[in-house]
């Protein structure tokens, strides 16, 4: 585990590891602190309050706490905190608020995604992701994205709004450091283990939206970008990660216009996670998360009036068709 990395300046990384990927929480310090990420349930005391004593900060400093977003590993210590910190002021985006709020509503809303495509998470996967979700937690404040936390008197921080990994993502924009924490809002070719090696899907939800972020993004001045599961990356290594990111999202459409474009008629939705897998794959880690990046272009090629679906309601398998012209072509939409 170690001890926190001071190498980017006015941010405190936690960093941790588990099941071979990395995780970081990040603190901002100043007159006020701000804690970015809660971890999973047990984090709190088992990582996050053991690193910041060890750099002789305490936990009971922090004032703020924000959920970037309404994933286990980015709230399920929020029950801890409000323990053991209960002064402090818990945030999140009003669009992730409900799902981070109630764990029904996380599952309906979000992890159902796989299931309503043929690929649900195994029940042993579900009960152990209820298990990180903690305790349901209220929130204090609901962000809209926009907002300026004052940390010092020459200190303020900006939330942003990045939707796209999830409807609320928010990251945050410290002007004073140049440092762009942004967590899960930019996926490049997918999940990494600690060695840098492929093993997830890039879990976006919503290409349009996705898209948007990554390019608002690289508009930032950053000198540092600070991605959850990443090392930190320096000014030109993150912008050849957004960049990167946004090849994927062009890659992956190809791919699926060119299954939608198969002459034999229609295909099933698992034919076209098993062409996509190929393609970009093997991913050793939770691989059903592929269900939502693929179901996001296939409603985005929808809206663009590109795709149909033929079948798919009720019981039904989703059964697409391409439509249109050129239904093999991109159309240089970056
Ligand atoms: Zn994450």
């Amino acid at each position: 585990m170690g001890a926190p990395r001071a190498q980017v300046p006015g941010v405190v990384l936690v960093v941790s590891s588990y099941g071979g990927r990395r995780f970081t929480q990040f603190l901002l310090c100043d007159e006020r602190m701000l804690l970015v990420d809660s971890g999973m349930a047990g984090w709190v005391g088992e990582r996050i309050e053991p690193q910041l004593s060890a750099t002789g900060l305490s936990l009971m400093r922090v004032d703020f706490v924000l959920n970037t977003h309404a994933d286990v590993d980015h709230y399920g210590g929020n029950a801890e905190l409000r323990r053991m910190v209960p002064g402090m002021i818990l945030m999140a985006h009003r669009a992730d608020a409900p799902l981070i709020e109630r764990w029904g509503c996380m599952v309906s809303e979000r992890l159902g995604v796989h299931e309503r495509c043929g690929q649900g998470y195994a029940s042993e996967t579900m009960g152990w992701l209820e298990t990180a979700a903690g305790p349901s937690t209220r929130l204090d404040v609901l962000l809209r994205g926009s907002e300026v936390l004052r940390l010092g008197v020459k200190r303020e921080v900006e939330i942003v709004h990045l939707p796209g990994h999830s409807r609320g993502m928010v990251g945050v924009w410290d002007r004073s450091y140049g440092v762009l924490i942004a967590a899960d809002a930019a996926l490049g070719r997918g999940m990494v283990n600690e060695a840098g090696v492929l093993d997830g899907p890039p879990p976006y939800f919503d290409v349009v939206a996705y898209r948007r972020s990554l390019r608002k993004m690289l508009t930032f001045d950053f000198q540092w970008l600070l991605l959850t599961h990443h090392p930190v990356m320096n000014r030109a290594c993150g912008l050849r990660f957004l960049e990167d990111s946004l090849a994927h999202i062009d890659a992956m459409e190809s791919v699926i216009r060119e299954c939608l474009a198969d002459p034999e008629g229609p295909v099933r939705f698992r034919d076209i996670f098993e062409t996509v897998e190929t393609r970009f794959g093997p991913y050793a880690v939770m691989p059903n998360e592929l269900c939502a990046p693929i179901r996001a272009h296939l409603e985005d090629l929808r809206r663009r009036g590109l795709a149909a679906l033929v079948r798919g309601q009720k019981d039904d398998e989703p059964v697409w068709r391409g439509c249109g012209e050129g239904v093999n072509a991109t159309d240089g939409r970056r």
